[in-house]
């Protein structure tokens, strides 16, 4: 068994676990855990789905967005919104800036949609210059928020402007964004952003959660093509949500509903704490660490701080120092961290994840892990 400790803020492992995901659960999400599995007639669940749907509609910032929850990794969240809204045959145009947009690549390949990938500059967000050119033919723009292999921030609303021009949808992969960053769904006017439970919003992982705009949910009811795949298919839930919003059942696939009640009391909580503070706290404690780490002459992979997310920090490996000696030494000192896993940067970066239950304190013992982790493993060498 890991070692944890109950806290206030959460529950935490030993060693400190300052990963991009799954973050530490409050103790009343985990709670829903250990419930039995709800029925899905059974009207106190529906009551929590309900809730569950309309918190994270407002989490997201819309007022009218359609909330879809299901079964799912993250990436069979990005693995549905391209097998519901692509059309085979027809290329789409991914702003890639990391192994997320590699991964969105990979899925819309498989699924018979060409896909024109053009990679950033390594630690920049996409040229709109480039993206708006290349948008001609494609049916859709697909783009990351936040992308946690290369500690980048999209500008959300600037890249779906683009797509708005020429009527075209912009998926947005958020999962590392929610939570943590500024998400303004209607502002942004994007069709359809994607989340899950286990990064920004400390709940436990296994749930994909999209919002989809009117219009793009209007594209999903009319399409006069059938997706590849069944189950991935995100039209047949549009119905099945809106009746649980309404205190009704209606089945599609079996709902995790564990995951769903503790997916609901974590929104619960963000909305408690004010989606406008928490995004603050997670920008301020970014920059206590920003500081505390130029101080240890360690430098970030992107180098424009307006381009940079509040709660993933990709640094770069001090000159000299061997990454995995590194992790496992910052180990020793009580503090995970996480490899770097952009193929265009290899071995070069390593990862820290302050993002959902973060605070002060847990900056601060990074901090001084990394502070030791870099005298160990210099020693060694
Ligand atoms: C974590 C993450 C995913 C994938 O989530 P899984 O649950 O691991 O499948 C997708 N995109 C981004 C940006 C992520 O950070």
């Amino acid at each position: 068994m890991t070692q944890v400790d109950i806290r206030e803020d959460g529950v935490v492992a030993r060693p400190l676990p300052m990963v991009v995901g799954p973050t530490r659960p409050a103790p009343s999400v985990l709670a829903r855990l250990a419930e039995p599995a709800p029925a899905l007639t059974d009207p106190a669940f529906l009551a929590e789905y309900g809730h569950c749907l309309a918190r994270f509609r407002e989490v997201v910032g819309s007022a009218s967005a359609e909330v879809v929850i299901t079964p799912g990794t993250g990436t069979t969240g990005m693995e549905a919104l391209a097998a519901s809204f692509l059309r085979p045959g027809v290329p789409v145009l991914i702003a890639s800036t990391g192994m997320w947009g590699d991964r969105w690549r990979d899925i819309c390949t498989r699924m018979g949609v060409p896909a024109r990938a053009p990679r950033s500059a390594v630690g920049r967000v996409p040229d709109p210059a480039l993206i708006r050119r290349l948008l001609a033919d494609c049916q859709a723009l697909l783009i990351t928020h936040v992308d946690s292999s290369s500690g980048v921030r999209c500008d959300v609303a600037e890249l779906a402007a683009i797509a708005r021009e020429r009527g075209m949808p912009c998926l947005v992969d958020g999962m590392a964004g929610l939570g943590a960053d500024e998400v303004d769904f209607d502002a942004w006017d994007i069709d359809a952003y994607l989340a899950g439970p286990s990064k920004g919003l400390a709940a436990p992982p296994g749930l994909a959660m999209v919002a989809i705009a009117g219009r793009a949910a209007a594209r999903l009811r009319e399409r006069d093509w059938t997706p590849t795949s069944y189950s991935l298919d995100l039209a047949p839930w549009l119905p099945a949500m809106a009746a649980a919003e309404r205190g009704e059942p209606a089945y599609v696939q079996t709902p995790a509903g564990n995951l769903l009640l503790a997916l609901a009391e974590a929104l619960r909580l963000v909305l408690a704490e004010g989606v406008g503070a928490r995004v603050a706290r997670h920008a301020r404690l970014r920059d206590i660490l920003y500081t505390g780490l130029a101080d240890l002459g360690v430098d970030l992979l992107a180098p424009e701080p307006g381009e940079r997310p509040n709660g993933v920090t990709v640094c770069q490996v001090p000159n000299g120092v061997d990454e995995w000696r590194l992790l496992a030494a910052v180990a020793d000192h009580g503090v995970l961290l996480q490899a770097g896993t952009y193929s265009r940067t290899g071995r070069g970066t390593f990862r820290i994840g302050h993002l959902g239950n973060v605070t002060e304190a847990d900056i601060a013992s990074t901090l001084a892990a990394v502070r030791a982790g870099l005298l160990d493993s210099r020693r060694d060498t």
